[in-house]
């Protein structure tokens, strides 16, 4: 089996769900006391969050280099950046270290792909909402359309994601917002909805909603088990 690099941490709520789900799907396919290989770096979310919101990307783009350089020294064969957010410095990231990194947006586009997906909505950071990294990566390489929230709802989605979510609060208004802006996405043509941050699942779970709803957390661990247990 290979060894699973995770960076963590951002926040430490939904690396919870990723050490979970990745050990519950080792055990799921090799069964009896078979658990995950796993080399986890977790930053400091603090740190991450307050470069993010003054724009110092370079800056995080160094910190979680330096921890992709700690995976890899503790036997990493490969590695994930366990939040979608972040993925706007994964080339800088994947350029510091052998290994390869598993792309949050490629688990995504995979299975969209799969499942005959072509116009999907995209719930996730403002950053991630709003700007190309992970959208274009959608659209680009897996031809798929992607509708975003108007701006009131971005605000809303973002600001729940910070002040609830990544503190580990589980809010039911903050539940009904969110059902309301999928249903806004699935009018406006989204066959499906991503819910492009690592924590939204804790806050909506498909048995929310009769719109698909495909979370990444979950398909970003099963390719990494798929690719560990493969010999
Ligand atoms: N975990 C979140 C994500 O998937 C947000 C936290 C962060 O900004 O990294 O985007």
């Amino acid at each position: 089996m290979k060894t699973i690099g995770l960076i963590g941490g951002m926040s430490w709520e939904s690396t919870l769900s990723y050490y979970k789900g990745i050990n519950e799907g080792v055990k799921t396919s090799l069964g009896g006391l078979h658990s995950a290989k796993v080399a986890l770096y977790s930053v400091d979310f603090a740190e991450i969050e307050k470069l993010q919101h003054q724009g110092e990307w370079d800056k995080t783009a160094e910190i979680l280099s330096a921890a992709a350089r700690s995976v890899e020294a503790g036997g990493a064969d490969f590695f994930l950046i366990c939040t979608n957010t972040m993925h706007k410095v994964a080339e800088a990231v994947e350029k510091s270290v052998a290994i390869p990194l598993v792309h949050i947006a490629d688990a995504t586009g995979e299975l969209l792909v799969k499942d005959g997906i072509k116009r999907v909505g995209l719930l996730g950071t403002r950053f991630t909402m709003e700007q190309a990294f992970y959208k274009n990566r959608l659209s680009d390489k897996f031809g798929i359309d992607v509708v975003i929230p108007d701006e009131t709802e971005q605000e809303v989605v973002h600001q729940v994601i910070y002040t609830e979510l990544c503190l580990g609060q589980i809010n039911n208004a903050s539940r009904n917002q969110y059902l309301k802006i999928i249903s806004s996405l699935h009018n406006q043509g989204a066959e499906a909805v991503i819910l492009g941050c690592t924590e939204i699942a804790l806050l909506v779970q498909q048995t929310h909603t009769t719109i698909p709803l495909y979370d990444t957390t979950e398909m970003h661990t099963q390719k990494a088990v798929k690719l560990a247990i493969v010999e």
